[in-house]
């Protein structure tokens, strides 16, 4: 695993050749077919061939010569190509050792470019980010991502505290409608709290299964995060906020005070509803039904009570 500055021959030399774009289904085929390369399922490898999306995902990023952007699982590059051109560097991330050297062929115009070979869930990515963001005055992450492993890239990213402006990916359609879903629907739940505790979401638009080589089994939706100044609600131990969250929807048919029993104790049942009347939530809603501010709420007088863990 290792860094690759691109410097290509032309940008060395200072002229460019014209750029082809690489995300077309001829282009794409025709990489392919070159460097012999065969897709790999486990890897989350689908290339994307539409020109549209590219631009809604580009457009979204909002980027400019003085930004930065992070991109994790470049493919063949038809991503990376196009934020070369609006950003003032990119840096993309690759797992697949095997397309190091297509994406130094395709990016040899792009001097501002750099593959990174490694996997995202693995790398330092504060360290990265002063080594290759210094001098712009915003990064964001903009992405096709794997959808193997999108949660916890996600979750790395949010809670690594990274100095982020936006993280603009495609995911799969159900994962990014659980991302912005609103309390009272069955797509809320923990993972729309973890997301809006530190983002406000939006989905950008959705993308047929159609639009990729090979064609994966989902649909999808392009999400933007952007990443909130300060976290949504104020809370005195992130921790265990957010274990109150995953308590509150273990069982998403069971009451709020009976999965909240489970977390505290049956001994502090009794304590345990009082306190959320106190706090005007009604104990036999479900956790599906609760506003970041009433998980917020909770977890801060179950700190007050010093009920920190279970009994
Ligand atoms: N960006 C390209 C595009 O839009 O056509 C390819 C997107 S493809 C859905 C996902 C890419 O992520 C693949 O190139 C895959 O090899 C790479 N990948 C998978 N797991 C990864 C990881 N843990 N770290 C970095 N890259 C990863």
């Amino acid at each position: 695993m290792g860094t690759e500055e691109h410097e290509g021959p032309q940008a060395a030399a200072g002229v460019s050749a014209p750029t082809i774009e690489v995300a077309t289904p001829k282009r794409t085929k025709e990489i392919i077919a070159k460097y012999g390369f065969s897709f790999k399922k486990s890897l989350g490898q689908n290339f994307l061939i539409d020109q549209n999306i590219l631009n809604k995902i580009v457009a979204a990023a909002g980027l400019d010569k003085t930004k930065g952007a992070l991109e994790i699982g470049p493919g063949i590059g038809a991503l990376t190509q196009r934020l070369a051109a609006e950003a003032g560097k990119v840096t993309a991330v690759e797992i697949d050792n095997r397309l190091i050297p297509i994406l130094r062929d395709v990016l040899s115009n792009d001097s501002h470019t750099t593959v990174i070979h490694g996997d995202v869930l693995k790398l330092d990515l504060k360290q990265l980010f002063a080594e290759q963001f210094t001098g712009v005055t915003g990064v964001s992450v903009v992405a096709n991502l794997p959808y193997y492993v999108t949660t916890p890239i996600l979750m790395k990213l949010l809670e690594e505290k990274l100095p982020l402006e936006h993280i603009v990916v495609m995911i799969q359609k159900e994962v990014a409608e659980r991302m912005a879903a609103k309390p009272g629907g069955k797509e809320y739940g923990s993972l729309s709290v973890a997301v809006q505790y530190y983002c406000v979401p939006e989905v950008v638009c959705m993308v047929p299964h159609t639009v990729f080589i090979p064609q994966p089994n989902v649909d999808s939706a392009v999400i933007k995060l952007t990443v909130r100044d300060k976290p949504a609600v104020d809370v005195p131990d992130e921790d265990h906020f957010f274990r109150v969250v995953q308590a509150s929807f273990a069982q998403r048919r069971k009451t709020l005070a009976n999965n909240l029993t489970a977390f505290v104790g049956k001994d502090r049942r009794e304590a345990l509803t009082e306190m959320l009347v106190q706090n005007q939530i009604d104990p036999i809603r479900r956790g599906e039904t609760l506003s970041l501010e009433e998980f917020a709420r909770i977890s801060r007088s179950m700190l007050d009570a010093g009920w920190g863990t279970k009994q």
